[in-house]
């Protein structure tokens, strides 16, 4: 089977044919058991799973309906849950973008693919999640709003079409259009197997009330109506409780407006008749402080608030549940509580739909998950506003460790504009904290000490993740200097991003 795609790359960008060789290994959509080997007649018979990769960025897990808000923020992810799975504890590998999202399409941690910094691309060398699809016989489709997942930083390696018009800056909202692209593409190449990837920006910063979720609160308070988190983080002296509630209205209602979309996504799979073999992932590549330590924005420390993401796994061929194709035949259940790492999400997408993994980094979900014996989850803080934030981070079980890598904060530069630094550039930092999760999710109370069993075991073990990182760190090719437009530049800084 031959198939020739034009390849769009973004904005205006010149079209290429590229024609696919025929694929002879192609795995079939199978729930369990191995792969069966099939010539490419038989394939083309056989309904493959599509793969909807839903990444929504700036989503902290508490603030949507299914993970325990109060206001009903998401309905739509909610009914997924319901009907899928919900990983109660997922963890992003870094508390800004471009280190997560290069994890989620790597597998790796930000010390090994290398992108942890504005300067760096992902390299070519790279083995990306939609080259793995596509080797497997996939069309791969992407429509994203975020300069950090565009092509100037590698994230179009392996996509048959890449679709970066709706990048932009907080001018509006984006989630309308990038919805209708997405659709467009499914209508387009929904006869293949496909795996698309959506990545939805609305609840970044800045704010903007959007008026499908009113906000029902009479706000009379120092702030404009496009809330500028540089600008919060300015005021954070003069907030009081009803300044901060507006806010958690004002980002609820972007969660709610870009749900909304998501929900008319789904719809239209079901329109193409596609629903019943589309499997679907929602995740999130970091959260948002507001205000826990009196700062606003993300990227520089790794408390829950910015690295605890929603993920939610629906596989209609098994509902209520997920069956991994690996040997090991395990299932979960509806709400899987242990912790994980959203960097494994592609590894199991691949598994789920069947296409070949062997050489993908990252541990599939579905047999990663163990109640009995938690395995660890890892996160790193690296540089993120031209400043050092190095930060390694362990968690198992109920109890996370962060060890704190960066300079001193008396010699930090201090940075005036911008989302900024906030106390925590005063303050000392320690070298470890020790948090209880089920007793202090909060983590008010740092519980390290020295002597402590739990301190010193977490501590040998992400002290030994460290020295690996840095190894393969070593070996591995860096992440490459990223090569921006102005224009490109412009969108970071208005952003606070670069200076
Ligand atoms: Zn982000």
């Amino acid at each position: 089977m031959f198939r020739a795609i034009a390849v769009r790359i973004g904005q205006g960008s010149a079209s290429a044919l590229r024609s696919f060789a025929p694929t002879s290994i192609l795995a079939t959509a199978g729930l369990v058991g191995a792969l069966p080997i099939l010539d490419c007649d038989a394939a083309v018979d056989t309904p493959r799973a599509n793969v909807i990769l839903v990444t929504i960025d700036t989503v902290r897990a508490d603030h949507l309906s299914c993970y325990g808000h109060p206001r009903r923020t998401s309905p739509h992810i909610d009914a997924l849950a319901e009907r899928g799975v919900l990983f109660e504890s997922c963890v992003a590998q870094g508390p800004w973008t471009l280190p997560t999202m290069a994890s989620i399409h790597t597998g790796l941690y930000p010390a090994e693919h290398g992108a942890n910094r504005s300067s760096n691309r992902l390299g070519s060398e790279q083995d990306m999640l939609a080259e793995a699809f596509r080797d497997a016989g996939y069309t791969t489709l992407a429509v994203i709003s975020n300069n950090f997942v565009n092509a100037s930083y590698g994230f179009n390696q392996g996509f048959d079409e890449f679709d970066q018009r709706y990048v932009q800056d907080h001018e509006g909202t984006s989630s309308p259009a990038i919805t209708d692209t997405a659709i467009e593409l499914m209508e387009t190449y929904g006869s293949d197997p496909f795996f698309l990837w959506v990545h939805y920006f609305d609840p970044h910063h800045d704010y903007i009330a959007q008026s499908e979720f009113p906000v029902p609160i009479e706000y009379a308070g120092p702030w404009p109506s496009t809330l500028d988190v540089g600008y919060l983080n300015r005021l954070r002296g003069d907030l009081n409780a009803t300044d901060l509630d507006y806010l958690s209205w004002v980002y609820g209602s972007e969660i709610y407006l870009t749900d909304l979309h998501f929900g008319r996504l789904l719809s239209h799979v079901e329109t193409l008749g596609l629903s019943d073999r589309t499997i679907v992932a929602v995740t999130s590549d970091h959260g948002e402080e507001f205000y826990e330590r009196q700062e606003f924005g993300h990227g520089k420390k790794l408390y829950e608030e910015l690295v605890h993401v929603p993920l939610v796994l629906f596989d209609p061929r098994t509902p209520g549940l997920i069956s991994s194709g690996a040997p090991k035949h395990r299932s979960l259940s509806n709400r899987v509580r242990t912790p994980v790492e959203v960097r494994s999400l592609g590894r199991t997408l691949l598994d789920l739909a069947g296409a070949d993994n062997a050489t993908f980094a990252g541990d599939n979900l579905v047999e990663f998950v163990d109640p009995d014996a938690p395995r660890p989850v890892y996160a790193e803080g690296s540089t993120a506003w031209g400043r050092n934030v190095r930060k390694h981070m362990i968690r198992e079980g109920r109890w996370k460790l962060i060890r704190n890598l960066e300079e001193a904060p008396q010699s930090r530069r201090r940075v005036k504009s911008g989302p900024g630094p906030g106390p925590d550039d005063t303050d000392a930092l320690e070298p470890y904290e020790l948090y209880d999760l089920d007793l202090d999710p909060g983590e008010k109370r740092n519980l390290y000490d020295p002597e402590g069993t739990t301190s010193k075991h977490l501590q040998v073990i992400l002290e030994a993740r460290g020295r690996a990182w840095e190894k393969t760190g070593q070996v591995r090719p860096k992440g490459q200097r990223a090569t921006l437009s102005r224009e490109e530049k412009e969108r970071l800084r208005s952003l606070g991003y670069i200076k």
